[in-house]
């Protein structure tokens, strides 16, 4: 085995508090593409970038459109949990992981069995009225057709955060507490360049912080463990 995998393997076995927080590349080896890559949604030829289609002010205007983008782009049938999501579960249960901060929508955490998760961009497996907030199921949004509709007249949504929408204060509050207090942080999938990632990486104060990515990042320098290689491949080894 790789010795970086089996340091990490080792600081895992000895701790309590494990944190792991991860990016677009925990679900790409589901087979959900990845935002930014080379051969994600950008890459991909639409009528709208997809920065544009996944606004709020686009949704307000061209709901019609952006749920044409939202069913055929972001509703991927047939995903199911691989090795990283079902070890993270396997480690909570054992009482070693005390949560999963995620920047993926897909609720591919919980269907491995994960129970807390902080889902920092919302979820996708849930929807609400936008006008009364009330809650419907996310069938009516992710298949069929048109704009779905509230029995009050407003459209219901996704409950993501779509660009140009703040953050749930309560679910990023969460994140920091359980980033600062814990021992082992490791961080998965993600290149680390973009906001909110950047900065919640800021409040970890341990000694053991560890990055998975496939390509270097920004914070490689910062890192106690830099293991570059896939999630998968990794995860199956701790
Ligand atoms: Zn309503």
């Amino acid at each position: 085995m790789d010795e970086k995998i089996m340091q990490l393997k080792k600081w895992i076995e000895e701790s309590d508090n494990v944190v792991f927080f991860g990016g677009a590349g925990v679900s790409t080896e589901s087979g959900i593409p990845d935002f930014r890559s080379v051969d994600g949604l950008y890459n991909q030829k639409y009528k709208y970038p997809p920065e544009t289609i996944l606004s709020h002010s686009f949704f307000e205007r061209y709901p019609e459109d952006y749920y044409d983008f939202h069913r055929e782009k972001l509703v991927i049938d047939n995903v199911k949990p691989n090795v990283a999501h079902l070890r993270l579960a396997e480690l909570e249960k054992e009482g070693k992981l005390k949560a999963v901060v995620t920047q993926n929508i897909d609720g591919l955490h919980q269907a491995a069995g994960s129970k807390k998760v902080l889902e920092l961009h919302g979820s996708i497996l849930r929807a609400y009225c936008s006008k009364c907030r009330k809650p419907y199921p996310a069938e009516l949004m992710n298949k069929g057709t048109g704009v779905p509709r509230c029995s009050c007249g407003g459209v219901i949504r996704p409950d993501i955060v779509l660009y140009e929408e703040p953050l749930d204060q309560d679910i990023m509050t969460e994140a920091i507490r359980c980033i600062a207090n814990a021992d082992v942080l490791i961080i998965g999938g993600t290149s680390l360049a973009v906001y909110p990632a950047a900065g919640l990486i800021n409040y970890y104060r341990g000694n053991k912080l560890v990055l998975v990515n496939l390509s270097s990042t920004p914070y490689d320098n910062e890192a106690d463990l830099v293991i570059n290689e896939k999630i998968g491949k990794v995860f199956s080894q701790i």
